[in-house]
């Protein structure tokens, strides 16, 4: 199945043939500026909502929907075509409302402190079904307007290159969004970040570091062997000289693994020497992975270490811990592996 959003205007129209040309201006219209399904674009004829509501059923059928921090934050857990499940959290702020998309079902790239990456790669996702997350929660978010997404959820967005691009694309173009309002976070694929540089897309990159050495990083993060400090380096320096943007890093603080002094300062000097901006997070707990996130305390004196050496460095607040929807949390188990798992245990 298809959604409409994978779909551009002219390739609608042709779709249309034989209807007045201002339909696809109403369906259009109801899509993006309406975050609308087509069987609920009521400017358009019924008979015609019929029609095309056989060929574009929604893509997303929620199985779950939880909300905490008094209802500013909501997590939904979907199901898709073939039985795989996503996540994906809508947070509310005081001055902006922001959707953390999933990228994929599963990652595929194993980083031990992530909840992710603990549970494995079942597939990547379509255009249309990370557009659709993002017309979910913005309808959600009324009478609020959805103003940021970032591709934060489930799976590494980088490694399913030509999707993330064509959403970033289309949320630019056609729901107006600016590059300070579209975040791709990615653990480090050092081509496809200067790939995605020479598009000259307009989006903010974050980079989650979580260790500037080789040997913990790797430790943390599998594909820091593939993609070394060095090399990821290069491509960082390329995306600034080539956009034209800074970019941040992200560093989930574990107690007694990346939180100590040597910590502060081999950060200090990899970030300032790309004027990277430094967002420091508190690890959420997950299953997987018997060590903890660091006090709060230490947060706090690791990013005082880090602003006395010049660097520009945040603590971002944890939202969701409580319904499982904070970063790194995401894990709704698809039922391709649950049966893998019910199988290998017979
Ligand atoms: N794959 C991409 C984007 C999805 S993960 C990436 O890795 O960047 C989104 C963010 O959550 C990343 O910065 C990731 O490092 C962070 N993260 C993963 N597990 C976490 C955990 N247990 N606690 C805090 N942050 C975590
Ligand atoms: Fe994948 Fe990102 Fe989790 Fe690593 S941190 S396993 S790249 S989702």
């Amino acid at each position: 199945m298809r959604s409409p959003y994978d779909f551009a205007k002219a390739e609608l129209a042709e779709m249309l043939e034989g209807e007045p040309r201002y339909r696809v201006d109403q369906i259009w219209h109801g899509l993006w500026s309406d975050h609308q399904a087509i069987n609920e674009i009521t400017t358009i004829p019924k008979s015609l909502r019929a029609t095309l509501g056989e060929r574009f059923t929604p893509l997303l059928d929620v199985v779950n929907d939880v909300s905490s921090d008094l209802g500013a934050t909501r997590k939904w857990v979907f199901r898709l075509e073939g039985g795989a499940t996503i996540e994906t959290v809508l947070m509310a702020y005081e001055d902006r409302v922001t959707v953390c998309v999933s990228s994929q079902a599963g990652c595929a790239m194993g980083c031990t402190f992530c909840a992710t990456g603990q549970a494995g790669f079942t597939r990547h996702l379509t255009t249309g079904e990370v557009l659709e997350q993002v017309m979910f929660a913005a309808r959600a978010a009324a009478p609020r307007r959805l103003s940021n997404v970032v591709f934060m959820g489930m799976g590494e967005p980088l490694a399913n290159y030509l999707v993330t691009v064509d959403v970033v694309r289309r949320l630019h173009d056609h729901l107006g969004l600016s590059a300070r309002h579209l975040t791709v976070s990615t653990v480090g694929v050092a081509p496809a970040i200067e790939r995605m540089a020479k598009t000259g897309l307009p989006l903010t990159l974050a980079v989650s570091l979580h260790s500037a050495n080789d040997e913990d990083r790797s430790a943390l993060i599998p594909l820091n062997r593939r993609y070394p400090l060095e090399r990821l380096h290069r491509a960082c320096e390329f995306w600034m000289a080539t956009t034209g943007r800074r970019l941040s890093f992200e560093w989930a603080l574990i107690d007694g693994v990346n939180d100590r002094d040597r910590d502060i300062d081999e950060l200090a000097r990899y970030a300032l020497s790309l004027h990277a901006h430094v967002n420091l997070i508190p690890l959420n707990p997950t299953p997987g992975y018997l060590v903890r996130g660091s006090s709060g305390q230490r947060v706090h004196e690791f990013r005082a270490g880090l602003i006395e050496l010049g660097v520009n460095a945040t603590v971002r607040n944890t939202r969701g811990r409580s319904i499982d929807a904070a970063c790194g949390q995401l894990a709704a188990v698809t039922n391709a592996r649950r049966k893998s798992i019910a199988v290998r245990s017979a």
